[in-house]
């Protein structure tokens, strides 16, 4: 591989964090995330899982030191049982750490594989503990096949940090539940706050709870020392007295996070973005069919130099921050 040279980009922010989006699409419909019917990017504009190593294997060689495949849902890429173990050799030759962002509907059936695959951590997307709420807010998820694969993970050895969602109505009473659940199962907790991306067909302030209001909430239950923990992610996290849990906190809206953002992203397409709250990207999937890792590297330049300062979400604007989904963008 001819490059070598960091990626920094225009305010001297190191880039060394990787999402990659293996598919767009997904089993569930989370209702802050999707609409009931999407139209999903034809599969043959799908980056093949070889160009995905390639890419990998480019941006390892300009410093790239983790990578996150998420999506859509990861874990329903077809070959992602050939994919991991593919990327998982890199770990320990450039790359510092491969991890994954999952529903955990697959979990079931891939939680070995990733554990073998060199993946020492994971982070489950769970909003709700109640089958019935879950079935609601996921519009058609079975919980008893998202636990089972959260227990699955547990058996493989790979440790769990739940991510959840806070939705006022929704499961703003099961915070505190979680927080429990998870520090009888050693497990970490993220909070998320509900971010404008894409069009859901339904009303996403109606649900929206900021968690500046969360965590007064819950620093009246429980006593939260800040603590200096960062994951290379957004969440401002806070050890939970007493219960062994590390509380994260991601907070686009109420806590601004972009300064440190040491991340791109990659769609499933090949579209790179500089920002989850910004249109700024470089198309490099047919920049790698036809100019291989040179074009790449030329444009991931481009990227790096209109990279944008930081989003600016506001959840009282009518339309969405950006048009795109957060499962296009790749969450
Ligand atoms: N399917 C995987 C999952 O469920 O974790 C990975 C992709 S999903 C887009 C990644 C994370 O983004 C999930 O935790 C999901 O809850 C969150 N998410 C999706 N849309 C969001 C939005 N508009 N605001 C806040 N979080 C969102």
């Amino acid at each position: 591989m001819v490059l070598s040279n960091s990626m920094i980009d225009s305010f001297g922010r190191r880039i060394t964090y990787v999402r990659v989006s293996l598919t767009d699409r997904c089993d569930l419909r989370c209702r802050y995330c999707m609409a009931e019917t999407m139209n999903f990017v034809p599969r043959k504009d799908v980056l093949t899982l070889d160009e995905i190593v390639e890419l990998a294997d480019i941006f390892i060689a300009r410093g790239i030191k983790r990578i996150r495949l998420t999506g859509g849902e990861p874990l329903i890429r077809k070959g992602v049982d050939r994919l991991v173990p593919e990327l998982g050799r890199r770990i320990g030759r450039g790359l510092e750490e491969l991890t994954l962002t999952t529903n955990g509907t697959q979990l079931g059936r891939h939680a070995r594989m990733l554990a073998d695959s060199g993946i020492r951590r994971i982070n489950v997307s769970l909003d709700s503990r109640d089958p019935d709420r879950f079935r609601n807010i996921t519009r058609r998820g079975d919980l008893a096949q998202v636990l089972g694969g959260i227990e699955a993970a547990e058996a493989a050895g790979l440790r769990i940090k739940i991510n959840m969602v806070a939705l006022r109505g929704l499961n703003e009473d099961e915070i505190a539940p979680m927080l429990y659940w998870c520090s009888s199962r050693g497990h970490d907790l993220t909070l998320i706050e509900t971010m404008p991306l894409g069009d859901v067909e339904t009303d996403r302030t109606e649900h929206y709870l900021p968690l500046s209001e969360v965590r007064a909430r819950i620093g009246r239950q429980f006593r939260l020392t800040p603590s200096l923990a960062r994951t290379g992610g957004p969440a401002r996290y806070y050890e939970v007295e007493g219960l062994g849990v590390r509380l994260g906190f991601i907070a686009p809206l109420t806590q601004n996070f972009c300064e440190g953002c040491n991340r791109i992203r990659v769609a499933a397409t090949g579209t790179v973005y500089g920002c989850l709250g910004h249109d700024q990207k470089v198309e490099l999937r047919d920049l790698l069919r036809s100019r291989g890792a040179e074009g790449v590297a030329r444009a991931l330049d481009e990227l790096l130099a209109g990279k944008p300062k930081g989003h600016q979400f506001t959840i009282e604007a009518a339309r969405p921050a950006v048009a795109r989904h957060m499962s296009v963008t790749g969450g």
